[in-house]
């Protein structure tokens, strides 16, 4: 039998008595302290078990160095800042987009006092959510009434099981898409107990396709945009105005999905073009889906946009009820649309807008300018040089297309064989800074995108920090 055995930990109570611990209790509360401590102790005790501690490592001293660690560690909070410099500027994983001033002050507003959430404050009466936001949408995207919810993907089983449900939805093979995250157009239909009828092949729907596939048993007819992959070579779709004109000859709504969508033509920017909601609608949509916090420039959100009598029958579904936003996020919605009535000044006050439309030279000189204090936070093992780069958009917009951008290129100076560790173990500090900054590697290469970049005192201050293993 070892010595080790029987090793004894000190007892709750001695701990919560030691003079390193009363001010632990005083900090983070009693409670607190003696919950770490029983995790710390529980930890310990199969390891005293098997004879694997020294009487060091639980003398009650370090027993209290090491639960005030993991106090400090149990009170930071789990949300992070972190730099998104990997070139993808709605990142899906990174929070997409990014609020503007007024969408920030808009929540903070909504979050302090109580408002007029559904309260109607001319009749004195009961209101609706939506209503705060109508006659916005309705001035910038010519629908008649919208709906709110949590998120597009949200958007979009609300409205198939509204308006499908125990029908046939008849959609082209070349649009039944998934989307990150498990969302799947045929699995959404079916949850939303809609029956799934695929028409055409992967590359060509005719209309003669969609036409074969009405019967008595159709409940709508649905067209989702391919947005995070593109059908190139012999291809064929039906246009919105053709499939429109086709569904209501024979009494259909036509439900689009547009994911990302956009309420201006993004080439006045010279931003690729992607498809409006406005144009949708124009072209004899019915009901129009998109996210809020994609190319929109918002919080996350789900609109439903179209013809009046289909968006009440959408909000009489139950569904609704479990489905809708927050008043934090109708309050920041309602601001950034309010910036959209005012195009000119829009990529100045929409962040996202802002970052998406910086030039290249910009961001190159920026590149430059900070080639020097990333070299010498590295060291000799690296080169370090400003270069051009391509970036994108995310969250499916426009999937093909780059954004020429500006980035650091770093790279190890050793032999083949050790850059792929080096790399791993750079990418792993830069992860590990007070704001963790998150890059990209390719080619043999971690680039950090700059494009993002704009709290560069932050960025430079926490360089002397970075340390990478070798
Ligand atoms: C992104 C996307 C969705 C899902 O939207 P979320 O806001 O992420 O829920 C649905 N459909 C399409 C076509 C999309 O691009």
């Amino acid at each position: 039998m070892s010595a080790s055995v029987a090793l004894r930990l000190p007892s709750i109570d001695g701990l919560l008595r030691h003079p390193a611990c009363l001010p632990l209790a005083e900090r983070y509360g009693r409670e607190a302290l003696l919950a770490s401590l029983r995790q710390l102790l529980d930890e310990l005790r199969s390891s005293v078990v098997n004879g694997q501690l020294s009487a060091v490592e639980i003398s009650p001293d370090v027993l209290a160095g090491r639960v005030g660690e993991r106090l400090v560690q149990q009170q930071r909070s789990q949300v992070r800042r972190v730099f998104n410099l990997t070139g993808t500027v709605l990142h899906t994983n990174l929070g997409r987009a990014l609020l503007p001033e007024e969408a920030i002050e808009a929540v903070q507003m909504a979050a302090r006092y109580p408002l007029n959430l559904e309260f109607d404050l001319a009749s004195g009466k009961r209101g609706d959510r939506d209503d705060l936001i109508e006659g916005l949408i309705r001035e910038l995207t010519g629908a008649e009434a919208v709906t709110v919810v949590n998120n597009n993907a949200a958007a979009v089983l609300l409205t198939l099981n509204s308006l499908g449900a125990r029908k046939e939805g008849i959609i082209s093979r070349g649009e039944l898409i998934e989307i990150g995250g498990a969302f799947r157009i045929p699995d959404i239909m079916a949850r939303a107990g809609v029956r799934l009828h695929e028409v055409g092949t992967t590359n060509r729907t005719h209309a003669r396709d969609y036409e074969a596939a009405i019967s008595p048993r159709s409940g709508l007819i649905m067209r989702v945009h391919a947005s995070n992959y593109s059908i190139e070579g012999f291809t064929a779709r039906v246009a919105t105005a053709e499939l429109a004109e086709l569904a209501h000859r024979h009494g259909l709504p036509l439900l689009e999905d547009l994911g990302s969508g956009s309420l201006l033509d993004l080439t006045r920017w010279g931003l690729p073009a992607e498809p409006t909601v406005r144009q949708a609608l124009l072209d004899g949509a019915d009901i129009v889906t998109f996210s809020g916090d994609k190319l929109l420039g918002g919080p996350q959100a789900g609109l439903i946009v179209g013809s009046k009598a289909l968006i009440a029958k959408i909000k009489k579904n139950p569904l609704k009820r479990a489905l809708r936003v927050d008043k934090l996020t109708l309050a920041a919605l309602e601001a950034v649309l309010g910036l959209y009535r005012d195009p000119d000044r829009l990529a100045e006050r929409l962040p996202s807008l802002r970052l998406l439309t910086r030039a290249q030279a910009d961001i190159f000189a920026q590149a430059s300018r900070l080639q020097p204090a990333m070299a010498g936070a590295l060291g000799e093992v690296w080169s370090v040089a400003a270069v051009q780069s391509l970036g994108m958009i995310g969250s499916g917009s426009q999937p093909v297309a780059r954004l020429p951008s500006a980035a650091l290129c770093l790279r190890p100076q050793v032999s083949r064989r050790l850059r792929g560790r080096h790399l791993l173990n750079l990418e792993a500090a830069l992860r590990a800074l007070p704001i963790p900054v998150l890059g990209r590697i390719d080619d043999d290469a971690l680039w950090l995108d700059l494009r993002q970049l704009d709290d560069e005192p932050a960025w430079l201050g926490q360089l002397s920090l970075l340390q990478v293993a070798q």
